[in-house]
C-alpha cells in the first residue's frame, strides 16, 4: 500500500473517532445535564441558542401542515374571492403588461455607468427603509437581488435584499427589517417601475413568501439571454462577458445570516445586483438590433417585447407550500427508491427497514417544522438510509450510525458548521430515535400526535415560536384527515394547546422593555423629585427648563422652582423607584400594563381626572392579570346592577324602523326601550342561522328565527340584506371590523357601520394595525394593541413600546375562552352612562371615589405584595407633571 493510501486511512479513522467521541461526549453531557434538572424542559438545544428569525414577529410561511395565504387586496373585485390560496393578486395588472406592445423600456438611459464605487447604503431601520421606498419610487427602473438562507430553517428565509439604482447599491438587512418589509410592496406593484432581476424564479417567490412582495413589470436578464439564444444565461456569464466582471459564485452559499457581512459577501451582493441595469441596457440593444436586422418592419421590438413577456410570465407565479399526503411520505419514496432497491424486494428485512425510513421520516418532517429547521440540518438523507438498514439498538451505536454517514457525505451540515455540536436536534431528541427503531412507537400514524406533544406540549421540551406554534392548531385536522384520531388524545390536545396558548400570549404581549425606566427628576435645590420615564426627561431638557446632571440612570435638574413638593403633602408614591416586576406576585421575567380603572369608564373622564396613570396603572404577570380582569369583571356586573345601568345592551330596534313607534333617539333605542326589540345577541344568532341554513331549515324554525329578525326592524318584511347588516347589530367596533375582514364583507355596509361606529360614543379605536392580523393572532383572538393613550405633554405615560391588553382583548378573557358569548356583546353605552351619572349627582369627587372603588376591588382580588411604597388606595389623583399638574411650569407661568 502506498503511504499516501495509508495517511489517508489513517486520516479517515481518525476523524470517524473524534467525530464518534464529540457525539458521544456531547450526548453524556446533555444526559448528565437533564439529570441534573426534575423537569425536561431544557433539554431541547433552542433554550440556548438564538436564532434571528425567533426575533421575527410575523410569518407569513410558518412550518403548520396549512396552505399558504397570499396578499389579499381590499378592492371590491377580490373581496367576492373566496379564498386567495390560488389568486394572484395583480393578476390583471400583469395580464395588462403582457398584452400591451407598448411597454415603455425606462432603464434605457443611453449611458449607464459600469463603475461600481466603494459606498453602498445599508439599510437596517424602518426609517431607512422609508426613505429607500420614497427615492425608488421615483425611479422608472431599479434592479433587485436577494439571496436567502435555507440550512438553518424549514422553508427558509430572505435574509437579504439587494437594490440598486443608477445612483446608488442599497443593502437591505430583511432579518432587522422582517416584519417592516411591506413598505417596499407598492414600488415592486407598481407597474410604471420596471423592476430588473436575473433569473427571478425564486426571488419571486421568496418575496411572496416572506413580505407579500408580488413584482408588477420586471425585466428578468436571463429571460432575455433565452431570447437572444446566449450561448449561457448564468449572471456570471453575463458579468464576464457584458460587463468584464469577474464574480465567485460559491459565495452564493455563504451563510447569509451572518452580521456584519464580511468584505467579500458585500462585494459579492452588490455586484449580483449592480451591473443588472447596464446589463439589461446591453440586452436591450442586442434585442432591438436583432428586431432591425430581421426581414419584416413589423418585427419591430418583437424579441425586446418577447423578453418582456416571458419576464412578467414569472411573475405570475405563486408561492405554494408543499402539502404531503403524510409528512415526509415523499422523502420517504424518494430514498427508498434511491437507496433501498424499493421495488420487489419483498423480504421481511427490506419491508422492515421502508417501514423505518417511513416512520424516521415522519419524524423527521415535524421536527424540522417544530424547530425551525431544513430536513438535511435535523438528519440527513444518507442517515436516514444507515439508520434504517443498521437498526443500532444502543444509544452509542446510534451516534456512531449517524457519524459514520456525516463522513462519507462531504456537504453534510455537522462537518461544516459543527462548533457546538453535530446535530443538535438528534441529540436533543434521541429517545425518540431509539424507540422508532426498537419498534415501541409501533404506528406510523402514532408517531406524529405523540411527538408533537412531547415537544409543544404541557411541560413540552421545545420552546414554541411563531414557526411551530400553528402546528398545535393545524395537526388535528391534518392527521384526522388521514385516520381517525383516537377520542382521549383529543382532551389532551385541547389541554396543550392551552398551555401553548398561554406561553404565546406572555411573549406576544408581556412588555418587551423595561417599563419604569427610573429616571431621576431633582429640584434646583437637590432634592429628589420622583422618578420617571425617559420621555418625560427630554421634555424638560428640550424647553431648556432642566440641565441633566447624571447620565446613567439619566437624572435632571429642574432650572426653576417647582410650587410645592410631593413629600409637602405626605406623599411619597412619586419618589419610590418602581420596580419592573408584577406588582402582584413579584414575577420578573414578564408583565404586562394593568389599568386599575377598567377603560370604559376611564375614557369618559374628564380630561384633567384621567391624568394619574402612573398611580393606577401597574404591571401584573398573566396570572395576576386574569385574577384581575375576572374581579373587574365581576365588579362591572355589580356596578351596574348598583347604578341600574345595564353592562350590556339588552334589546336593540333598528332606528329608522322605530322612528313610527316611539320618538327615541339611536341612543335611547339601544338601551332603555326595554319592551320593544330583541337581544342583539338572539339577533345575531338567528340572522347568522338564517343566512347559512335558512333554506334547509324546516319552516316553522324558519319563521320562529325570522320573527326575531323582525323584532329588529319593527315587523317589516326581511330581505338578505337586512339579515346581513343585522350582523353587526350591537357589536363593538372592533369587533365589527373583525367580522368583517372574517366574512370579506365591507363597503356594501360601509355605511351602516359608520353609523353604528358613531354610535360608540366616542369609544377609541384601539386596533388598527393597518393590517390583518397574523393567523395565529387571528386564532388566538387577541391582537397587539398600541397604548391608546393621550400622552402628548411631557406626560406620564411610562415607557414607550410597553405592553397591555385592551378592552377588546380582555372581554371575555381572551385567554381561553374564545368567541365565548360574552366577548361578542361588547359594553355599549355603559361606561359612558355611569360617568356621566357619577359626575351629575356627585361631581367630580364622585368620580375620585369610584377610582378609590376600584383599587379596592383591585386589592382584594389581587392581595399585591410589590405595590411600590407610597400607592395607596386613597390616592387623591393629582397628576404629578403635565398639563394639568399644579407643578406644569407652564401653568404656573400662567398663573402667576
Ligand atoms: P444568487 O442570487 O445567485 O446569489 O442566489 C441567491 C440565493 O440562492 C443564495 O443566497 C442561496 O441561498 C441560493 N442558492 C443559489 N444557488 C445555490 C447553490 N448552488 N447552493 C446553495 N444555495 C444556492
Ligand atoms: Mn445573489
Ligand atoms: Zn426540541
Amino acid at each position: 500500500m502506498e503511504v499516501k493510501e495509508k495517511a489517508k486511512i489513517v486520516i479517515t479513522v481518525a476523524s470517524l473517532v473524534a467525530v464518534t467521541v464529540l457525539f458521544v461526549t456531547e450526548y453524556r453531557r446533555r444526559r448528565r445535564h437533564r439529570r441534573k434538572q426534575t423537569s425536561s424542559l431544557s433539554s431541547c438545544y433552542l433554550h440556548s441558542e438564538v436564532r434571528p428569525q425567533f426575533g421575527f414577529k410575523r410569518v407569513l410561511a410558518d412550518n403548520s401542515y396549512s396552505e399558504f395565504k397570499h396578499l389579499k387586496l381590499d378592492d371590491a373585485s377580490s373581496s367576492t374571492e373566496k379564498a386567495s390560496n390560488c389568486h394572484h393578486p395583480y393578476e390583471s395588472e400583469i395580464t395588462v403588461l403582457l398584452e400591451n406592445t407598448k411597454i415603455e423600456f425606462g432603464f434605457l438611459r443611453g449611458e449607464c455607468s459600469l463603475k461600481m464605487s466603494d459606498s453602498y447604503v445599508w439599510v437596517e431601520m424602518e426609517s431607512q427603509l422609508k426613505k429607500l421606498a420614497e427615492v425608488l419610487a421615483k425611479e422608472k427602473v431599479f434592479a433587485v437581488d436577494t439571496e436567502q438562507h435555507s440550512l438553518r430553517s424549514f422553508l427558509g428565509f430572505t435574509a437579504l435584499v439587494q437594490i440598486s439604482t443608477h445612483e446608488e447599491d442599497f443593502l437591505v438587512d430583511t432579518i432587522a427589517l422582517h416584519d417592516a418589509m411591506s413598505i417596499l410592496r407598492p414600488v415592486f406593484s407598481d407597474p410604471n417601475i420596471c423592476k430588473v432581476f436575473h433569473g427571478a424564479d425564486n426571488d419571486v417567490l421568496w418575496l411572496q413568501r416572506d413580505f407579500h412582495i408580488y413584482v408588477v413589470n420586471m425585466f428578468d436578464t436571463a429571460k432575455a439571454c433565452e431570447v437572444l439564444s446566449k450561448p449561457q444565461r448564468s449572471l456570471a456569464y453575463l458579468l464576464e462577458a457584458v460587463c468584464g466582471v469577474a464574480t465567485n459564485k460559491l459565495l452564493q452559499r455563504e451563510d447569509w445570516r451572518q452580521r456584519p457581512l464580511s468584505k467579500e459577501m458585500v462585494q459579492y451582493a452588490r455586484t449580483d445586483a449592480h451591473y443588472l441595469l447596464y446589463i439589461a441596457d446591453a440586452l436591450t440593444a442586442e434585442l432591438k438590433q436583432l428586431a432591425t436586422d430581421s426581414s419584416s418592419p413589423d418585427d419591430t421590438f418583437h424579441f425586446l417585447l418577447e423578453a418582456s413577456r416571458r419576464s412578467n410570465m414569472t411573475c405570475l407565479q405563486l408561492y405554494t407550500k408543499e402539502i404531503e399526503d403524510f409528512p415526509g411520505s415523499a422523502a420517504a419514496s424518494s430514498i427508498i427508491y434511491r437507496h433501498l432497491n424499493g421495488h420487489g424486494d419483498t423480504s421481511t428485512i427490506a419491508l422492515n427497514a421502508e417501514e423505518l425510513v417511513r416512520k424516521i421520516c415522519a419524524w423527521r418532517d415535524l421536527m424540522a417544522r417544530i424547530h425551525d429547521e431544513s430536513m438535511r440540518y435535523v438528519l440527513p438523507d444518507q442517515a436516514v438510509v444507515a439508520l434504517a438498514c443498521k437498526q443500532p439498538t444502543t444509544t452509542e451505536e446510534i451516534y456512531g450510525t449517524i457519524a459514520h454517514t456525516d463522513l462519507a457525505t462531504e456537504s453534510s451540515p455537522s462537518l461544516s458548521s459543527s462548533v457546538q455540536s453535530p446535530y443538535p436536534v438528534i441529540c436533543s431528541h434521541l429517545d425518540d430515535i431509539y424507540h422508532m427503531i426498537l419498534n415501541k412507537l409501533a404506528k406510523l400514524d402514532d408517531i406524529l400526535p405523540v411527538v408533537l406533544k412531547k415537544c409543544l406540549g404541557t411541560n413540552g421540551t421545545c420552546p414554541i415560536s411563531v414557526f411551530n406554534y400553528s402546528l398545535l392548531l393545524n395537526f388535528k385536522t391534518k392527521l384526522s384527515s388521514h385516520s381517525a384520531p383516537k377520542q382521549n388524545g383529543h382532551k389532551n390536545f385541547k389541554q396543550f394547546t392551552r398551555k401553548a396558548s398561554r406561553e404565546l400570549f406572555v411573549k406576544k404581549f408581556s412588555c418587551k422593555a423595561p417599563v419604569y425606566h427610573n429616571c431621576r427628576i431633582y429640584a434646583n435645590d437637590g432634592r429628589l423629585l420622583c422618578y420617571c420615564d425617559k420621555r418625560k426627561l427630554e421634555w424638560y431638557l428640550n424647553r431648556g427648563l432642566a440641565k441633566l446632571v447624571e447620565e446613567d440612570p439619566p437624572a435632571i435638574m429642574l432650572l426653576f422652582e417647582p410650587k410645592g413638593r410631593p413629600e409637602d403633602e405626605g406623599n411619597d408614591f412619586y419618589i419610590q423607584t418602581k420596580r419592573n416586576i408584577c406588582v402582584g406576585c413579584g414575577e420578573g421575567k414578564h408583565y404586562l400594563r394593568y389599568r386599575i380603572i377598567p377603560s370604559c369608564y376611564r375614557v369618559h373622564f374628564p380630561e384633567h381626572l384621567k391624568s394619574h396613570r402612573s398611580h393606577d396603572i401597574v404591571l401584573l404577570c398573566v396570572d395576576c392579570h386574569e385574577v384581575a380582569h375576572a374581579a373587574a369583571e365581576r365588579y362591572k356586573k355589580q356596578i351596574a346592577t348598583e347604578f341600574g345601568i345595564p353592562l350590556f345592551v339588552r334589546r336593540v330596534i333598528d332606528s329608522k324602523e322605530a322612528q313610527g313607534t316611539s320618538s327615541l333617539t339611536e341612543d335611547e333605542s339601544m338601551v332603555n326601550s326595554e319592551d320593544a326589540g330583541v337581544s342583539p345577541l338572539h339577533l345575531r344568532s338567528a340572522a347568522m342561522a338564517l343566512l347559512r341554513h335558512g333554506n334547509r331549515m324546516p319552516s316553522s324554525r324558519r319563521e320562529e328565527l325570522l320573527q326575531i329578525v323582525k323584532m329588529y326592524y319593527g315587523g317589516r318584511d326581511i330581505s338578505e340584506d337586512d339579515l346581513e347588516r343585522a350582523l353587526l347589530i350591537g357589536l363593538s367596533p372592533h369587533e365589527r371590523r373583525r367580522r368583517e375582514r372574517k366574512q370579506g364583507v365591507s363597503l356594501k355596509h360601509s355605511a351602516e357601520v359608520a353609523r353604528l361606529d358613531k354610535q360608540e360614543n366616542g369609544k377609541k379605536d384601539e386596533n388598527n394595525d393597518g393590517e390583518g392580523p397574523a393567523d395565529s393572532e387571528k386564532i388566538m383572538n387577541v391582537e397587539r394593541s398600541t397604548v391608546a393613550d393621550d400622552s402628548g405633554d411631557g406626560g406620564t405615560s411610562e415607557g414607550d413600546g410597553a405592553a397591555e391588553l385592551n378592552d377588546a382583548q380582555c372581554n371575555g378573557n381572551t385567554l381561553h375562552q374564545q368567541n365565548s358569548k360574552l366577548s361578542l356583546l361588547g359594553h355599549g353605552p355603559h361606561g359612558k352612562q355611569i360617568v356621566e351619572y357619577l359626575l351629575r349627582e356627585y361631581g367630580e369627587d364622585g368620580v375620585r371615589d369610584f377610582c378609590q372603588r376600584w383599587r379596592k376591588v383591585f386589592v382584594d382580588a389581587v392581595h399585591p405584595r410589590h405595590l411600590p411604597g407610597g400607592w395607596n388606595v386613597s390616592h387623591s389623583g393629582r397628576r404629578d407633571f403635565g398639563e394639568f399638574s399644579v407643578y406644569n411650569p407652564t401653568k404656573r407661568l400662567s398663573t402667576e
